[in-house]
Formats: C-alpha cells, structure tokens, sequence
C-alpha cells in the first residue's frame, strides 16, 4: 500500500516534471520563432480561431481496452486529456473537452450497451461538428490480443489533406519525447471509426500506448507518464508543423 508521503512525493515528482516539461515545450517554441520576440506563454497564429477539440475515447459503461493488469482503457485517456487541456489552456489556445468525467455521452433513450455506445459515438461526432474551426484529437490507448511485445505511440489519421501533416509531425514529436527507437508511422485508419469517419474536421487519433505490453501499461498508469503524453501532443499542436516553416 503506498503511504501519503509516497503520494505526496509522485505529486511533487508530477509538478516537477509537468514544470520542466512546459518549459521544454516553451523553449522548442520560442526556437522556432523571432529569437528577438519576449518569450510569452502564446499560441501560434494558425490556431487563431481554432478550437482544439479533446476527446478522451470511451467512458463510462464503455472502458475501452482493459490490460491484463487491470488498467481500464476510458481511465488513462481522461487523465491525458485533462492535461493536455490544461497545458493548451496555459497558452491561450481554445480547447473543449467532450467528457471530463467518466461518463458516456448517450441520449438518456438508449438502453442497451449497444444503443449507448452508438448514441454516444453519434453524439460526439455531432458535438464537433457543431464548432467551428475545429481541430480534433481523439485519445485511445492501444491494445494487441494474443501478444506482449507490441508497443509505441501511433497517430492515425483518416483523410490525409485535412490531417496528414499533423499527423507526422505528432508522430514525430511523440517519438522525440517519448521513445527515439519507436518507428511507427502515422497512418490512415485501416479500419471504421466511427467518430473519425463522421466529421469533416483536421483531426488525429492518438493510440498512445499498448495496454497489452506490460511496461507500457506500468507507465500508462503513472501520472508523470500521462503528463509527459498532455505535453508532446500540446507541444505538436504548438509548434509549426514542418510544411509551415518557412
Ligand atoms: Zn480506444
């Protein structure tokens, strides 16, 4: 049983990595703009007007993936999600969550899981369609049925004008960040999904990790873990994407 000291010493360890982390992202930032300009906690002027649109997949009655230790899928993607909207938030960006909470977003008709899941996939497809200028990104974690060895982040994308450089470049920052020998690619959603197939938005989903590799799932479980994840993406939407740069 950890004791409160332990909680208390993983918090501070949180802050502290949170803090060093947003100052990693400020300085990659500011090394991208007018060396001359006053660091400022700004948002770049492409996301002027956009709305960043969080959604932590699953939720409720619907988990999601659960690993073989126990760890419930619609868990970790909320606390990723939180923290990326509070970073988001500390640079002025727009940003909406679909669930703050562990909940499902179906109407109150639906009745079986079925029903509600599909009401809730449905309900948030309409809720981003209905701001405009959004830009979403759908966080999930990952799951292999039959096999350990798998892991890594993988951005995936469905249609490739919209979101195709976004997608890279999260990719890319999520490899610098996160593990430098991860060799995954962005690539196009191989299979339905239904949010992702029913906006017309740029839009990522993010499958941050396998739940099925066991260290993978250990660190998915911790808060510095998550934290570090709420930063690469933030910092992927912050910085120019390299078709930007000029
Ligand atoms: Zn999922």
């Amino acid at each position: 049983m950890r004791t409160r000291k332990g909680r208390t010493r993983q918090g501070r360890r949180g802050l502290v990595l949170a803090a060093v982390l947003l100052f990693t992202i400020s300085a990659i930032w500011h090394s991208w703009s007018d060396p001359l300009t006053v660091p400022v906690l700004a948002g770049p002027a492409r996301l002027k007007g956009t709305t960043v649109v969080i959604d932590a997949g699953h939720g409720g009655e619907d988990g999601g993936a659960v690993s073989p230790a126990g760890t419930v899928e619609s868990g970790v993607n909320l606390s990723i999600a939180l923290r990326l909207n509070a970073i988001l938030g500390l640079y002025g960006v727009n940003s909406v969550l679909l669930r703050t909470e562990d909940v499902s977003l179906h109407d109150p008709g639906a009745k079986t899981l079925h029903e509600k899941k599909a009401s809730d996939l449905r309900n948030r497809a309409e809720l981003v369609e209905s701001i405009p200028d959004a830009l979403l990104v759908s966080i999930h974690q990952n799951t292999y049925a039959g096999s350990s060895r798998y892991h890594g982040a993988q951005v995936f994308y469905t249609d490739p004008e919209r979101s195709l450089p976004l997608a890279q470049h999260t990719q890319e920052i999520l490899r610098q960040a996160l593990d430098p020998e991860n060799t995954r690619q962005a690539s196009k959603l191989q299979r339905a999904v239904y949010l992702m197939d029913h906006i017309t938005c740029p839009a990522i989903l993010v499958e941050c990790g396998f739940l099925s590799n066991p260290e993978e799932d250990a660190l998915l479980r911790t808060s510095g873990y998550q934290t570090k994840l709420a930063a690469a993406l933030a910092c992927a939407l912050l910085s120019p994407i390299p078709e930007e740069k000029t």
